[in-house]
């Protein structure tokens, strides 16, 4: 086959595949027009437009579908009726992560908390295009994609997290890329938990690593709530071995009392917990991963690096000047990026010392596009604490968890956000794992408009 016809194949191949790229947006009222509009789609440049119809009035755009991303697209489009809103996304299906430690031990099925992204702009009446951003002028008011350039009024950029492998001594890129496949964290919505699922199946015994990062890490206790799953899958099915966790912390970073006291009553001969490892280095051939002092060597693993916010923030000149975790630059009463009044950035790529958990997402969302709903109308909005409610399974079959509760108040005194009104608890029982399930149901149907399975 010579290279033209290859190409023909090719470009016919992608506009029959990108017929699935924009949910409901299209105008094409026949056939031939159909047709035309996904062709365009499929020979994209980088200066053409994205094949979207055109907003009869503001129009806002959001970058990300995750928990963050999918509530501000939902909640501002009942905020503003009058207004466009496109979510830009660049996965094809939505992944939930708060449960994926329980479909990691074989609790629950992948289809339960995963949403198809066309369903969701559906049922919230807005659009959303399959496309990975890869810049945005945000003095001209364009956002690049993949599938060509989009204007906005008013812009979420919620892309969430990337990993920082430097921060345990991987600093060579095809390093990084091995240890990433043999060895995922599991905290990016994706793959990694379907790898993860597959590697403790597979599981024959010895020693399982999970790591905790320093700094402000995605989730705080998922990594400890990893080890006492994944502890109870070895017990269950019999398996020879047990969990090392590492901790770049001194101790447990939440719900101490509640975690250990499950290491310690539930999985005595199946948890070793080593706190204040300073990651140095990761040899992934001979599977060790060492500190200042020692050496650990693992037969399997998930090894969780430091996170910062995605590599996006910084691309864009966002990020808080020092901020290890180059998190945005946002006022923290409205979300709005310093020097961009129209330009918010919200979810786990925010600076604010808050849980970088699903609820506190979800509930700023609600906020978020209440601002901006108020904003096109010229009014301000007074500040709504995030609210982070996380459940933490430490039994499953049946789910058995601890929880916390928690807003957050400005201590003036400390110059920082501080968590109020915490309810700690943590006493495992099967009403709050009762309560872990319907808490997930409810922001999967919050965020997609579909309760229940998927
Ligand atoms: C194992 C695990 C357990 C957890 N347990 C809990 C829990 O029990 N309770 C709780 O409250 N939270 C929990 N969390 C945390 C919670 O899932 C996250 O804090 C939350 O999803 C953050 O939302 P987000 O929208 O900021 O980021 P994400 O959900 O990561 O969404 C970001 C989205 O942006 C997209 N994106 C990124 N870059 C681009 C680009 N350039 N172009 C287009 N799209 C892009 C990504 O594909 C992604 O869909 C858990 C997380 C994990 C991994």
């Amino acid at each position: 086959m010579d290279r033209r016809h290859f190409l023909k194949i090719a470009s016919a191949a992608g506009a029959a595949g990108s017929a699935t790229l924009f949910s409901g947006c299209t105008t094409a009222s026949t056939k031939k027009e159909a047709a035309a509009s996904t062709m365009s789609a499929a020979s994209v440049h980088p200066d053409a437009a994205m094949d979207i119809p055109k907003a009869k009035g503001q129009r806002t755009v959001i970058i990300g579908g995750g928990v963050s991303g999918l509530t501000i697209a939902r909640y501002l489009r009942q905020a503003a009726p009058d207004m466009q809103v496109v979510l830009l996304e660049r996965n094809a299906t939505y992944q939930f992560c708060p449960l994926s430690n329980l479909y990691m031990v074989g609790g629950m099925d992948l289809n339960y908390f995963c949403r198809s992204y066309l369903d969701a702009a559906k049922n919230g009446g807005y659009l959303y295009a399959q496309s990975t951003v890869y810049d945005a002028d945000l003095e001209n008011k364009m956002v690049y994609t993949d599938q060509g350039k989009i204007g906005y009024d008013w812009l979420v950029i919620a892309p969430g997290i990337d990993y920082n492998y430097a921060s345990i001594g991987v600093k060579d890129p095809e390093e990084e890329y091995i240890l990433r496949q043999n060895y995922p964290a599991g905290f990016m919505p994706g793959s990694e938990h379907i790898s993860l699922k597959h590697k403790l199946e597979n599981f024959k015994g010895g020693i399982w690593l999970n790591t905790t990062p320093a700094g402000n890490y995605r989730c705080l206790p998922a990594p400890y709530e990893r080890t006492c799953l994944v502890a109870d899958f070895m017990k269950k099915h019999k398996i020879k071995g047990k969990v090392i966790h590492l901790d770049a912390n001194p101790d447990i970073t939440i719900k101490k009392k509640g975690f250990h006291a499950a290491f310690n009553e539930l999985y005595k001969d199946y948890v070793e917990y080593i706190p204040n490892f300073d990651f140095q280095s990761v040899d992934v051939e001979k599977k060790t991963i060492s500190s200042s002092f020692d050496t650990i060597h693992f037969d399997d693993a998930a090894i969780y690096p430091r996170i910062r916010a995605s590599k996006l923030i910084e691309k864009l000149g966002i990020n808080k000047p020092g901020d290890l975790q180059f998190e945005a630059d946002i006022d923290p009463y409205t979300y709005a990026v310093k020097g961009h009044p129209d330009v918010f950035v919200t979810g786990d790529s925010r600076w604010m010392p808050y849980s970088k958990s699903a609820n506190t997402a979800n509930s700023e969302g609600h906020f978020v596009a209440q601002v901006i709903a108020n904003r096109a109308k010229g009014k301000d909005t007074p500040w709504i604490s995030p609210h982070t409610i996380c459940f933490s399974m430490v039994e499953y079959e049946p789910v058995e968890s601890i929880s916390v509760s928690a807003q957050y108040a400005y201590d003036k005194k400390k110059g920082a956000f501080e968590f109020a009104n915490v309810q700690l608890i943590e006493k495992w029982s099967k009403a709050l794992g009762d309560g872990t399930i319907a808490w997930g149901e409810s922001i999967l149907g919050d965020i997609s408009g579909n309760q229940g399975k998927a």
